[in-house]
């Protein structure tokens, strides 16, 4: 049996290029970047072009790069420095939305524990947050607005660059969670007017384990993990010089073939759409258009997105009902009662995330094992049988 892997969103596989960069740091290349000698200097050279490569696919100084071991730690790093430097000035309020993922929103619930307020701002049925409803959050006290460029589970898209304009009218640091947008739509910190943004390798065919946080100049930085001076003393650690090379690598292969990339997912995701839509009683998630190219978010009513998922992997598709993170959890997802989900409909969802990578062969299959598997649950289910008798409402 083939295997469809429609959950890119949860991570990716390395792309041939990324392996190959990755595999000389395994077998030559040892070096410690902080060493003196020419074994540590070739490591901290190569280390360097990567943190360029970086720098360049969002349009940003290589001295603003600062490598993490992946999006969460740059989320974490981004959010807490913004929070504690506004406290050292007495702004205690930190913006954000109801439907960011787990390592901004947690980061977030544990500020508040330590006496910050947080805003979370509704992101309505569309999965959208406007610059209006961000300014009139602001506050004089405001030390910090994170919104996410793109959200992993349903793939919309927010109005970042006006975003921004409205946080540096007010004065006010913006950290983006650019995890899910980075090499699949464009992103520009300077036109965007971005001051922090995360990223993550594993997200665009790069390894997992690592990942970087953009640093605007002149936006403080805080260090959370002590120890050497690597990463201009902002994070210590002996470089994953490894992860970093292959990181960056991907990143400017997946940067200079967006279009085209952006181009078929578009077309694959857009037939996924028409074709599952045809299931009655069923509701897609998210704005239509202002949507990731590769993302589509469904929900089928009267099922549960758990066995939806085990018997399409039985059938070797392999999706998921939205975060890898929620997964094993019985709570439905955040992000689609933040979207005003009912419950029982919430747990009926089911996320394909494509890469470039995926066939038109891939989405017949897909097409004609999702009806399948839906018509069998529901003919099992004792509430869809009330459902179609009537006894109990309908709820999309
Ligand atoms: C995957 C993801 C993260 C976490 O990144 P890791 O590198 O896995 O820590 C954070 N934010 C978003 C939006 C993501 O999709």
């Amino acid at each position: 049996m083939t295997t469809v892997y429609v959950d890119n969103a949860a991570t990716t596989a390395m792309s041939r290029k990324a392996i190959e960069a990755y595999l000389p740091y395994m077998d030559g290349i040892y070096g410690n970047p902080s060493s003196l000698h020419t074994v540590g200097q070739v490591a901290k050279e190569h280390l360097e072009a990567a943190r360029e490569r970086v720098a360049k696919c969002i349009n940003a100084d290589p001295n603003e790069i600062y490598f993490t071991s992946g999006g969460s730690e740059a989320d974490n790093q981004a959010i807490r420095s913004a929070a504690y430097f506004g406290a050292r000035k007495g702004k205690k309020h930190l913006i954000s939305t109801a439907f960011e993922h787990h390592a901004v929103l947690h980061t977030l619930e544990k500020l508040r524990r330590e006496g910050f307020e947080v805003t979370l701002l509704p992101v309505g049925p569309e999965g959208l947050i406007t610059p209006e409803q961000v300014e009139a959050a602001i506050r004089p006290d405001t030390a910090l607005v994170t919104i996410m460029t793109a959200n992993n589970e349903v793939g919309t898209i927010e109005p970042i660059a006006e975003i921004g304009a409205v946080c540096r009218k007010h004065g006010v640091t913006f950290h983006t969670d650019a995890v899910q947008a980075i090499g699949h739509i464009p992103v520009d910190v300077k036109a965007q007017n971005i001051d922090m943004l995360s990223l993550s390798g594993h997200k665009f065919h790069g390894p997992k384990g690592v990942g970087a946080l953009f640093c605007k100049k002149g936006t403080p930085l805080q260090s959370f993990i002590e120890g050497g001076a690597q990463e201009r003393k902002k994070r210590a650690g002996t470089e994953n010089i490894a992860g970093i090379v292959s990181m960056s690598v991907a990143m400017e292969e997946s940067c200079s073939n967006m279009a085209a990339n952006a181009e078929k997912e578009a077309r694959l995701r857009d037939r996924l759409i028409d074709g599952l839509m045809q299931i009655p009683h069923t509701k897609l998630n998210g704005a239509r258009y202002t949507r990731l190219p590769g993302n589509v978010n469904l929900c089928f009513e009267g099922i549960e997105g758990e066995s939806l998922l085990l018997l399409l992997d039985a059938k070797g598709i392999c999706a998921s009902s939205g975060s890898a993170c929620t997964s094993g959890s019985l709570e439905p997802s955040h992000v689609l009662l933040a979207l005003g989900l009912p419950h029982e409909v919430a747990h009926g969802s089911l996320r394909l995330s494509l890469c470039e990578w995926n066939t038109d062969e891939e989405i017949d299959l897909i097409l004609q094992a999702v009806p399948e598997v839906v018509t069998y649950l529901r003919n099992m289910s004792p509430v869809w049988e009330e459902l179609e008798k009537g006894e109990r409402p309908h709820l999309i």
